[in-house]
């Protein structure tokens, strides 16, 4: 009998898995493998909130797999060493894999690569898994990615995309490997208390449910912070519960306005992997440097807790941090002004609010989140790294009713109208009766801070 193991990594679902696909086609059984890995656990990537979606990620695709005959094996340990010796219990000539793109899944599939060819066994590792378009598949002359997202995305949208493929019928696994028994529900502690479950079930619940209602108005509410309008799609586009290339070919299958938005929204979780995948020392240093003097932990530490807690003073700024530890997620519109708080108007390095999304974001997402980061900071690739947005007017622009703030701020919710992004500005009596602090300091100040230490105007 020919054996293949399918490791599952950041794509864990059945429908649309060209790996589990080819095993499945060129041998008679599969093992489907998941390893919690060691060194994901050491570099302190497995936050809890991470983690809990991912056991329910893991338990929805044992139950998946057992419908149609099969089951997860999961294992602990260092990667390579379990997969090499899962691939010998299993007499398995071949391992399939989804091509990962930070600078550890590079070094990681180089590792598994030769360590299985030392045992005359095969890896093959598998492209367009958890991306649309691969990273080096479109670009620009003379260079092996793009730095600027106008043009990346003309390419990007004439890619010729692989079909989608439909979730196998049977999936006969050989008996005789053995696995770790899953955690109960709830096993994991220190969660936001409205975390959104895992799994690949819920996902296609999600996309479905948001087709019938969201998608098509995309373009128009997606910047509406009270609305929520958006997808929420992206711990399960982080975890691999849904496909990236499923999405594309359902949204344009749809047509219109919302459904283009979105694609394009898409293109950017592309980008910034095609950023990563050419330059992997972006997750942590300035993609474009422009020799900033940052304050940190150390000079600016009573800022950076504030910023953390929301009790900066400025009720956009606030709510939304709120929100991120309540829900481990946040609207792209409040990252955007949180992030351009902290760096531009606190001036705080960008790697220390990074590490503080990264710890609670469920959808926390080295690509992405760094390199948005590093976008905001305008030390990435935004082609005007200093702009500054104003939270009292983006406030008034994306929350004009307040409803967002006051949905995360107890102590505004008897405050209506335009004058809840200004507490400061409201009349005394009503002021002093606020439970709200006061800002941690004024705009213009700020200002002025980052336009000296940048050299020029923002
Ligand atoms: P939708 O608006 O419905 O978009 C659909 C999908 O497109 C998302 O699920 C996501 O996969 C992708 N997408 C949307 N916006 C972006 C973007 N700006 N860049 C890249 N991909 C995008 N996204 C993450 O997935 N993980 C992160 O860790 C992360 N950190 C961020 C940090 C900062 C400072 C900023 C400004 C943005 C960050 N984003 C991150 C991007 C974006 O905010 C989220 O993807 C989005 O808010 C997720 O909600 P949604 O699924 O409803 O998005």
């Amino acid at each position: 009998m020919r054996v293949s193991v399918v490791l599952f990594t950041a794509d864990l679902r059945l429908h649309d898995h060209p790996p589990l696909r080819a095993a499945l086609a060129a041998a008679d059984a599969v093992v489907p493998l998941f390893v919690r890995d060691r060194a994901v656990e050491e570099a302190g990537f497995a936050a809890p909130n991470r983690r809990a979606f991912l056991e329910d990620c893991l338990v929805d695709l044992d139950a998946s797999l057992r419908e149609r005959g099969g089951r997860l094996v999961v294992r602990s340990g260092d990667l390579v060493a379990e997969v090499c010796r899962v691939a010998a219990e299993a007499g398995a000539e071949e391992v399939h894999v989804s091509a990962g793109y930070s600078g550890f899944a590079a070094r990681r599939e180089e590792r598994l690569r030769s360590a299985l060819a030392a045992d005359r066994r095969r890896l093959s590792v598998h492209d367009a898994v958890t991306v649309a378009v691969p990273p080096g598949t479109v670009t620009p002359a003379g260079s092996d990615h793009f730095a600027v997202f106008t043009p990346y995305h003309r390419h990007w949208t004439r890619f010729p995309l692989r079909p989608a493929l439909a979730a196998p019928r049977r999936v006969p696994v050989p008996d005789g490997i053995g696995g770790e028994r899953l955690p109960a529900p709830g096993a994991v502690t220190g969660v936001s208390p409205a975390l959104p479950p895992g799994g690949e079930s819920r996902g296609r619940e999600r996309m479905t449910a948001y087709w019938r209602q969201g998608l098509d108005d995309y373009d128009t509410t997606h910047d509406d912070l009270a609305a929520d309008a958006t997808s929420r799609l992206s711990a399960h586009l982080h975890f691999g519960t849904l496909s990236p290339v499923e999405l594309v070919h359902r949204a344009r299958r749809r047509g219109g306005a919302g459904a283009e938005a979105f694609v394009r929204q898409l293109a950017w979780r592309d980008f910034h992997r095609q950023v990563l995948a050419a330059r992997p020392e972006s997750a942590h240093r300035d993609y474009r440097t422009r020799h900033d003097h940052w304050r940190t932990e150390r000079t600016a530490a009573a800022d950076i807790d504030a910023w953390r807690e929301g009790r900066t003073g400025y009720p956009v700024i606030d709510a939304a941090m709120r929100q991120l530890r309540a829900e481990g997620w946040m609207h792209n519109r409040a990252r955007l002004l949180t992030a351009g708080f902290l760096t531009k108007t606190l001036y705080v390095d960008w790697r220390i609010g990074a590490a503080h999304f990264l710890y609670w974001l469920v959808d926390g997402d080295l690509a992405n989140n760094q390199l948005n980061w590093q976008w905001m900071a305008g030390t990435g690739t935004d082609t005007r790294p200093n702009r500054v947005l104003n939270p009292v007017i983006q406030g008034r622009r994306y929350d004009p009713d307040g409803a967002y703030v006051r949905r995360w701020l107890p102590g505004l919710a008897e405050v209506d109208g335009p004058g809840l992004h200004e507490p400061w500005k409201l009349p005394g009596p009503v002021r002093a009766a606020l439970d709200y602090p006061d800002p941690v300091i004024g705009l213009s100040a700020g200002l002025e801070r980052f336009r000296r230490a940048r050299g020029g105007q923002p």
